[in-house]
């Protein structure tokens, strides 16, 4: 008997890098897993694929995180081929930073549409199909926490918001025994931060262990304890997984 077995999980952007590793770590613990993309079909198909090779069940749905009504379907698609939703995880997110003079309104909207409110919306979405004893974890940052350079108004204000709503919610959904936790990533080897990319240098000296870029396959694990009936009283928490940049 796996942790997850007979369970259903829905991972927003899924097709890449920490979504990726949660979506397939989900599935080896035995849920029932779809996932969403924006651009990524072939690579969110990838995922699917390799779920089912390991003998499990995955969906990939299109919807733009932009789009509060493509969000909102997606859940309903995701609850109507599984059945019911028992695992949201709010994954998708973009990094976009820059002198808080540069960015415009446009700039603003889009990474809180992104990186906020299509959590909410979809938190909004998944409660009807969502049983008591349900689990919505979403992925914050360190940033969200600390600010050690400059250029991060935009990004550390999205993650700050998705850890107030991770603990408003942990408290309003407690009473149905549904528990809400954010996991806040540092320096993770993806696409969005690669271990060797131009900003990495920078990230390492921040580090207690110098070496210490996590593997996204690092916060999966943490984010499939969350979801597991082992952690059922763990709820408004916080997990960092920064290497202590943030100490
Ligand atoms: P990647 O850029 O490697 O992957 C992003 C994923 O999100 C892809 O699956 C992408 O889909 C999807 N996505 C992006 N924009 C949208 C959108 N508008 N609508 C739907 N899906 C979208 O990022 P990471 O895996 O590194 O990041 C995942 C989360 O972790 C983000 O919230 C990020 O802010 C957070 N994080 C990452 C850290 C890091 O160091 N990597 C550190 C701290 C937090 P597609 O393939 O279709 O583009």
């Amino acid at each position: 008997m796996r942790p997850l077995d007979q369970k259903t999980a829905l991972v927003t952007g899924g097709s890449r890098g920490i979504g990726a590793a949660i979506a397939r770590r989900l599935a080896r613990d035995g849920a029932a897993v779809a996932i969403t993309y924006v651009n990524g079909a072939a690579a969110a198909e990838a995922v699917v694929r390799a779920i089912e090779g390991q003998g499990g069940k995955a969906l990939a749905i299109r919807a733009d995180n932009a789009d509060p009504a493509a969000v909102a379907a997606a859940v309903g698609r995701a609850a109507e081929a599984l059945g019911r939703i028992d695992i949201l995880v709010n994954n998708a997110g973009i990094f976009h930073a820059g002198p808080i003079a540069e960015f415009s309104a446009a700039d603003f909207d889009r990474t809180m549409a992104i990186n906020v409110r299509a959590a909410f919306v979809a938190v909004q979405a998944v409660l009807p199909v969502m049983p008591d004893g349900g689990r919505i974890v979403s992925i914050g940052s360190n940033l969200a926490l600390r600010a050690p350079t400059p250029g991060l108004s935009l990004y550390s204000t999205s993650k700050a918001a998705i850890a107030g709503l991770t603990q408003a919610l942990a408290r309003e959904l407690g009473p149905r025994r549904i528990t809400v936790n954010v996991v806040h990533p540092g320096s993770t080897d993806t696409d969005m931060n690669p271990a060797d990319g131009p900003h990495a240098a920078d990230q390492r000296a921040l580090m207690a262990n110098p070496a210490g870029y996590a593997a996204p396959e690092e916060v999966a694990d943490v984010v499939a304890h969350l979801a597991s009936p082992g952690a059922r009283s763990v709820t408004g928490a916080a997990w960092t997984i920064d290497n202590g940049a943030n100490l």
